[in-house]
């Protein structure tokens, strides 16, 4: 019943409406902080969700594999992968194409988690705005090129990653009697 009374009379004083004005007015005497951007850039957390890279191992290799993962993880279908064989090492696929729509990118970072070879990263930046909706579609050499620019220094790639080679792979069908395609041939 008193909550009740309490709740009617700031109804009718309209507490809430003047503790607002309240806040408002006291702004009126703090000292306001403009930023000169672009000349003065905000610093960013090191977490910050900026435009997508690729990455490549130490040696200059891409680490994308083509496996897909990413594109499936995405809620947006920003992503698109074009998977093809490596030449002479059919095992190994690698993507032949990448496109990423940042215009329907939400930041969400599913792709990050979902790449097995951490082949995806998050650069800070931020400035990607255009007239053009058109420059917002990424090839994969433009990710390529901003995985160098920001994530520079990228570890050798990890032995157990190419380590199931064509070679082995028809090594141990043979040993288990498998069909392969050299009998075929034969
Ligand atoms: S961050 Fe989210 S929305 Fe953007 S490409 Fe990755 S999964 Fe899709
Ligand atoms: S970025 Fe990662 S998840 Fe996406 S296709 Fe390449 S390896 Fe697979």
């Amino acid at each position: 019943m008193a909550s009740r009374i309490t709740r009617l009379l700031k109804t009718i004083f309209l507490v809430e409406i003047l503790r607002g004005l309240t806040l408002t007015f006291r702004h009126l005497f703090v000292r306001s902080i403009t930023r000169q951007y672009p000349h003065e850039r905000p610093d960013v957390a090191k977490r910050f969700r900026g435009v997508m890279s690729l990455l490549r191992y130490q040696d200059g290799g891409e680490k994308c594999v083509g496996c897909g993962l990413c594109e499936v993880a995405c809620p947006s279908n920003v992503i698109k992968v074009v998977s093809a064989e490596r030449e002479g090492t059919p095992l190994k696929r690698y993507a032949r194409e990448y496109w990423f729509d940042l215009s329907r990118c939400v930041f969400c970072g599913f792709c990050v988690e979902a790449c097995p070879v951490d082949a995806l990263a998050m650069t800070p930046n931020y400035e990607y705005a255009t007239t053009n909706k058109r420059d917002l579609l990424l090839s994969k050499e433009t990710m390529l090129a901003l995985g160098d620019q920001y994530f520079p220094n990228q570890p050798p790639k990890p032995a157990y990653i190419g380590s199931c080679e064509s070679e082995m792979y028809l090594l141990s069908a043979k040993q288990q009697h498998y069909p392969t395609k050299s009998d075929d041939q034969g």
